[in-house]
Order: C-alpha cells, then structure tokens, then sequence
C-alpha cells in the first residue's frame, strides 16, 4: 500500500527528487553507520574524521582501507536500479546522495550530487594530485602506509570526512529550493547539514516521503512514512510508476 501512495504522490509532482543515505546500500553489502548493524556499533566515529587523519595518518587508514576494499565487491541492488528507472521515466530529476559509495552512478542514474564525496577516488592532501583508490589499495597492501604521493603528501579519500566543510550543499540547496517533491531513501536523517535537504523542500510547500526501516526524526512532518526495505519498497514503486504514468 505505501508504495501504491508514493506513486500517487510522485505522479502529482513536476520536480521530484531522491535523497538517500546508507540504508539503499545496506542490501550491497556496505553497512550503515547508525542502523542495528551500523559500523558505529564497532568503531568511534572520530576514525573518519579530519583530525585523525592528520594526528595518525596510519591508523586511519588501516581502518579507512578495510572500508574502501569492501565497496570494490559492492554492486547496485533495486534499490539503486529503482531509482535510476525513476530518472528514465522523467519522475526524478537528480539523485543527492550522502553516500560515498558511487552505487547510484553505477546503476544508471546520471544527474546525481555526490554531498560527501565518493570513495573511489582519492588526492594528495598536499598537491591535490588525483589518485584511484585501487591504486592506493595497492600501496598499502604493499606495505606502504600511510599511502604518499610523488610530492611526499599524504593520499586521502575524496569524501568529506567529519570536521570537514560540505563543499556540495549550495548545489543540493538549489536542488531542493526548486522540488516540489523529496523521495528520502535509507537516511537516519540524523547529519547534519545533509539532512537539511529534505526540511527545506519541505519547508516551502513541497511533499516530503520517507522510505526507511527505523523511525527518523522527520517521520511527523512527513506526507508519507514507508517502513521497509528500500530494494524492496522501491521496486514496488517503479511498477506503479512504469504501469500508468
Ligand atoms: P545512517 O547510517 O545514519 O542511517 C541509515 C538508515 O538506513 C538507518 O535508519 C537504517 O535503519 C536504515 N536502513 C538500513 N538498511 C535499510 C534498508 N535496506 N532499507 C531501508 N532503510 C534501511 O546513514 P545516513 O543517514 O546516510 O548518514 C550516515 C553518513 O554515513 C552519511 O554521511 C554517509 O556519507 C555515510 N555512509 C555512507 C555509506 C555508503 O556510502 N554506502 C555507508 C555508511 C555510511
């Protein structure tokens, strides 16, 4: 039922867009980081923070490598796939995605805002040379950790770790300034500023539609709350979608 309700939602909007967040990769095989089986159950926080990477280099990315090696086995499950049909049939119009996985590119959306950046990618902190993250993979599997570019800088991720600026948000601001509809998939909607997104379009007179396994704590000022598996819930709304738009 709360798929068939999301289709009527989205029917009746010209510029809808999709917010995601850890939960529409869970079913890939990458944990979140704050559902039951949330990777912050396991480590602190502060191991993908700016800080530590500068104060021990090495240690982050023993832990940082372990994370980066597992999107390499990751694929795009429905969830993703759904959404890319949604962009093809003229539904959504762009993909802001906290997550740093590039699942969404991979499974055929085209218009997406990576807002934290993407995992497989990594620079030098000191001359901004691009590096792959297999290629540092690499490095450090050879022994050399941390991972040091031709410069003598050290390599990192190109996401945006906590304590760092959110250097896409004007971007997915003025997404979300000209949506009438936001479809939010797997997000706690607990970061912040990420989760500013879904209240501004909301804020200004658009629809709001949740889908999420847990509570969130934009579920009360929701149009529609959908409590379930993303693979699944959104599956069940391309049918609808793809049946009688
Ligand atoms: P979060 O971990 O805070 O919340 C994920 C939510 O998804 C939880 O409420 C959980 O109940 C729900 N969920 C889990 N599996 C689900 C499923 N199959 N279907 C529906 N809901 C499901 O994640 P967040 O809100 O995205 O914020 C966390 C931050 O973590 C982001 O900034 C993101 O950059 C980063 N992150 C990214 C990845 C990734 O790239 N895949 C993975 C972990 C964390």
């Amino acid at each position: 039922m709360g798929a068939e309700n999301a289709a009527v939602i989205l029917r009746s909007a010209s510029k809808a867009i999709a917010f995601t967040g850890a939960g529409i990769s869970t079913a890939s095989g990458i944990p979140d980081f704050r559902g039951p089986k949330g990777l912050w159950k396991t480590y602190p926080e502060e191991f993908a923070s700016i800080n530590y990477l500068s104060d021990d280099p090495r240690g982050f990315w023993e832990f940082y490598s372990t994370r980066m090696g597992s999107i390499f086995t990751a694929a795009p499950n429905l969830g993703h796939l759904a959404l890319a049909d949604l962009e093809r049939l003229g539904i959504i119009k762009v993909v802001i995605t906290q997550n740093i996985d590039g699942l969404h590119g991979l499974a055929g959306s085209r218009n997406v805002i990576e807002l934290h950046g993407n995992m497989r990618r990594c620079y030098c902190s000191k001359c901004g040379a691009p590096y792959s993250s297999s290629e540092v993979l690499r490095m450090i599997g050879s022994g050399t950790n941390p991972p040091l570019c031709t410069c003598g800088g050290v390599i990192r991720p190109d996401v945006v770790l906590f304590g760092e600026e959110v250097k896409m948000m004007p971007k997915a601001i003025s997404a979300a300034n000209s949506s009438d509809c936001v479809l939010v998939v797997g997000s706690s909607l607990t970061v912040s500023p990420a989760n500013s997104i879904p209240y501004l379009v909301k804020q200004h007179g658009g629809r709001l539609i949740i889908v999420n396994e847990e509570r969130t704590p934009f579920d009360e000022i929701a149009d529609l709350v959908i409590g379930g598996a993303a693979e699944d819930v959104l599956g069940e709304l391309v049918a609808f979608m793809a049946n009688r738009v």
